[in-house]
């Protein structure tokens, strides 16, 4: 019987949530989804059906790979009709880099994808998975008077928190709070209730259909400054073969040496094609370069602003608008709008 004429598909990654201790070694490893199970007698207390899919074999996440997130979206295409919601258990290493690829993946989502995990494993007394998983389910579910998803997004469920998913970091290896989404609003809180923040949602009300994007280059680089940075270090960096992107990690509102060695990198890199783009290393707040002569002078190297994507939304926005075939130009133009939500100009 299923009165709440939902379902909800359980994808199974991998991470902590599902793993047990190696008695021998005392390392955590992953163990199969019907012994997760085990641990949570409660899910059958959803009173509608739950499916699972299970990655074989589970994953920690920091061997995810862009070929995991393509998986994920075809699990989510294929069965997109059967489902009203998708929930993700995935490692929380990775989890905001997944989440950004996904956004800009799954174009056009009108139903809630969530993915959540756990700091310590389910079978652990104090794990905080089981709570993560059954109010990632209630949301995944949850719908308005209309019969639509109230948060079609791919988000990050957390320690009673939603987010959207591109704006979220990992920023906590010990804490239960362990995301942030550091420039935007969260979009629902977990007490007693759950409260939707409805104005910061987008998309619940519009009738979309499923896009489905696989294309994504991976000739990507993080660059991140630091005083005493050597000019044969950028020089090698942005001399690699077939680079076609740098996420440049920059100090406060966007700022840099001003080294001439610097700027004329910089420059000659973006005359040769590579789209350079301008993250702050701060967790909030925006990339101005207009303010200081520090940050100005990037701009007349070509450099474009990230805004305030973090560097998870800015790597795999990347990947996916270079897996596109945009020429340069055309990426840096779309560097300078929103995709997914994942910058606030
Ligand atoms: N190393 C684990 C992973 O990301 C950590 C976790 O699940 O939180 O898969």
């Amino acid at each position: 019987m299923n009165p709440l004429n939902t379902s909800v598909l359980l994808i199974y990654t991998g991470g902590t949530i599902g793993m047990i201790e190696n008695a021998a070694t005392g390392a955590l490893e992953n163990f199969n989804f019907e012994q997760l199970q085990k641990y949570i007698p409660e899910l059958q207390k959803f009173n509608f059906p739950i499916d699972t899919y299970q990655f074989d074999p589970p994953m920690d996440s920091s061997d995810m790979e862009p070929d995991m997130w393509r998986k994920l979206v075809r699990i989510i295409h294929d069965n997109y009709n059967r489902y009203h919601g998708f929930v993700i258990l995935h490692g929380t290493d990775t989890m905001a880099y997944t989440a950004s690829a996904l956004s800009f993946m799954l174009e056009g989502l009108d139903k809630p994808v969530i993915l959540t995990g756990s700091q310590l494993p389910i079978g652990v007394l104090r794990t905080d998975g089981k709570e993560n998983l059954m109010t990632s389910i209630e949301i995944a579910i949850a719908r308005n008077k209309e019969g639509r998803a109230l948060v079609p997004e791919v988000c990050i469920f957390f320690e009673n928190h939603l987010m959207r998913g591109n704006r979220t970091t990992k920023m906590n290896a010990e804490n239960f709070n362990a995301f942030r989404s550091f420039n935007y609003p969260v979009l629902a809180e977990a007490g007693i209730h759950i409260k939707y923040n409805n104005v910061q949602i987008h998309g619940n009300g519009e009738e979309r259909e499923l896009k489905p994007h696989y294309l994504l280059d991976t000739n990507i680089v993080v660059l991140k400054l630091f005083p005493g940075i050597q000019e044969n270090v950028i020089a090698t960096i942005l001399g690699i073969e077939g680079l076609k992107a740098v996420v440049l990690e920059t100090y406060g509102s966007g700022n840099a040496p001003r080294k001439e060695w610097f700027i004329r990198r910089l420059c000659q890199a973006s005359e040769r094609g590579i789209v350079i783009v301008n993250v702050t290393q701060c967790s909030a707040g925006m990339v101005e370069m207009e303010r200081y002569e520090t940050g100005y002078q990037l701009l007349q190297a070509g450099v474009v602003s990230g805004y305030d994507s973090t560097t998870e939304s800015a790597v795999t926005k990347l990947m996916f608008l270079l897996g596109h075939g945009y020429t340069p130009d055309e990426v840096r133009d779309r560097m300078n709008r929103s995709i997914a939500g994942e910058i606030t100009l």
